[in-house]
């Protein structure tokens, strides 16, 4: 498949600071490749300090200035403005990210609807988010009620993982806020932001409300966290660097928003459909190469079932098409660097040596078309334990660590026992069971019978070391907005 018409070779992508494309003040660039071929892609700008403190100024001048007289139902036509732009630039959304980060063409296809529904669901939450009018008990003839305000200037710090979705699900609700924002996607697949930025322009929001700067963790990342005229980090990403966040934001007492890793658990007891299990539990562990945050990446299985629902899903495993992500054919396509296939093939040989087996997988593909890429097979790690590193540290790949159990008990016991809550399944056909499993794991979201279905209704975020803060969701404007109490002596 072609793509020149979207990145011609040589091609340099710049930053957008202030309703403008421009180079980075020190003229320095970085490659983006493609995991698959290892090609190059574009030379894109490499935004550092300098560079924020521009797009800082510029989002605060427009937080201040034009955007701040912008009423909610323009906010709302300028976002639906955005739904219909993206909606008709889908296809060349759908190529970056495949050729960025590596995902199958037919799985960034297959997120039009969420993208653009997303993107619409916010535009509606601009005219239905408000405050309330307070019946106080205070004495004589006092009137109370609360206005809902942007917080400000927010610094929104983005993965690599799922690009579109990542982006839209911090500058939707920040838009529907009337916030401003300087984002810093991912290093290793920035192209969507800023495709995402340039549309902006297009749909009428004034300069300066988003700025896009890519660049660095270490330099534009952190010069962003500890930014002192940023009023909220929206994150997404590891743990390790969440905490570095927390403590950047100390400078000027930031909000924060973290939406970090997982270990997720999916439960599978002896009741439940098999063949749906098999193919659920797997896709929710292999998908995107298992580079998704909320992965079920342990996979609990009644005792009586174990033998059997290991060698199923090894088979299932076995048989996933791997390879570029640009062929409509590939199930699987190659992890985004030779940094997390070198982590992935780490983790293997670790599970290996405390114990488990590795009953399919457990290679880099080297075969023929894919010995550019950063290939490996989905892996199925069987006999694990909890306590082993395996089941215990995200890995942030295509490996499933299965695990035994033999009460329903033990099975929340395991299911709990990590640092992280972020998402977890469990497969039954007895609704009891999945009532009191889905209250008894300590996670964001339970899945029952299914794995990894989101909707722009239904938060998304983590308990313990997972973060705080929900994307998605009725409430996520109001993780944007700041409640001022107004309380009135009437005479
Ligand atoms: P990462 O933490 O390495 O990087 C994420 C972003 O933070 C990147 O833009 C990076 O440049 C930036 N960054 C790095 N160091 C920084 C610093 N010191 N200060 C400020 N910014 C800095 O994570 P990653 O490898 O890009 O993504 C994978 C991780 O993201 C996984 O742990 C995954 O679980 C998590 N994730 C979570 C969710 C969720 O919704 N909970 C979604 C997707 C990914």
């Amino acid at each position: 498949m072609s793509y020149e018409h979207i990145l011609p070779k040589g091609c340099v992508r710049n930053l957008i600071i202030d309703g403008r494309i421009v180079p980075a003040i020190s003229g320095r660039t970085f490659e983006t490749r493609n995991p698959a071929t290892g090609v190059l892609l574009a030379q894109v700008a490499e935004g550092d300090a300098q560079d924020i403190d521009l797009a800082v100024a510029a989002a605060r001048r427009a937080f201040e200035g034009p955007w701040s007289r912008f009423t909610p139902f323009q906010r709302q036509e300028c976002l639906l403005k955005l739904a219909q732009l993206v909606d008709e630039h889908f296809e060349e959304f759908s190529l970056l990210d495949t050729l960025d980060m590596g995902a199958p063409i037919t799985f960034t296809r297959g997120r039009r609807q969420r993208a653009i529904g997303m993107l619409r669901f916010y535009a509606g939450l601009c005219t239905t988010t408000h405050g309330e009018t307070l019946p106080n008990s205070l004495p004589g003839n006092v009137f109370s009620y609360t206005l809902k305000e942007p917080i400000g200037v927010v610094g929104a710090i983005t993965p690599w993982n799922a690009p579109l979705t990542s982006t839209i699900w911090k500058i939707g609700p920040v838009l529907a806020s009337g916030c401003t924002m300087v984002l810093k996607p991912a290093e290793d697949a920035p192209l969507t932001a800023l495709r995402l930025g340039e549309l902006v322009l297009e749909a009428g929001f004034p300069p300066g409300v988003v700025n896009v700067v890519p660049g660095f963790g270490a330099t534009a990342g952190s010069a962003l966290a500890s930014h002192m005229g940023v009023d909220k980090i929206a994150f997404t990403g590891s743990d390790v660097t969440g905490r570095k966040i927390i403590e950047a934001s100390k400078s000027n007492i930031k909000r924060l928003m973290l939406e970090l890793g997982g270990k997720s658990p999916d439960v599978v007891f002896a009741d439940a459909n098999l063949d749906a299990a098999v193919a659920g539990a797997g896709m929710g562990v292999f998908g995107n190469s298992g580079q998704i945050c909320s992965a079920g990446t342990r996979i609990l299985v009644e005792r009586p079932i174990y033998d059997d629902f290991v060698s199923r899903l090894s088979d299932f495993a076995s048989k996933l098409r791997v390879g570029d992500g640009i062929d409509p054919q590939t199930q699987i396509g190659p992890v985004v660097s030779a940094k997390q296939l070198d982590r992935i093939a780490g983790y293997i040989a670790v599970g290996v040596e405390e114990g488990a087996t590795a009953e399919t997988g457990g290679a880099r593909l080297e075969s023929e078309g894919l010995r550019d890429g950063f290939f490996i097979r989905p892996t199925v790690l069987a006999g694990v334990r909890n306590d082993m590193r395996v089941a215990q540290e995200e890995i942030f790949g295509p490996v499933a660590s299965v695990i035994a159990f033999d009460t329903m008990e033990e099975a929340a016991t395991i299911a709990n026992a990590t640092p992280f809550g972020l998402g977890a399944g469990v497969w039954t056909q007895t609704i009891s069971k999945a009532h009191i499993m889905a209250k008894a794991i300590r996670s964001g979201t339970v899945w029952v019978n299914c794995y990894g279905l989101l909707d722009p209704v239904i938060p998304f975020g983590g308990y313990k070391a997972s973060g705080y803060g929900r994307e998605s969701g009725l409430q996520h404007v109001e993780d944007y907005l700041q409640t001022k109490s107004v309380v009135i002596q009437n005479g």
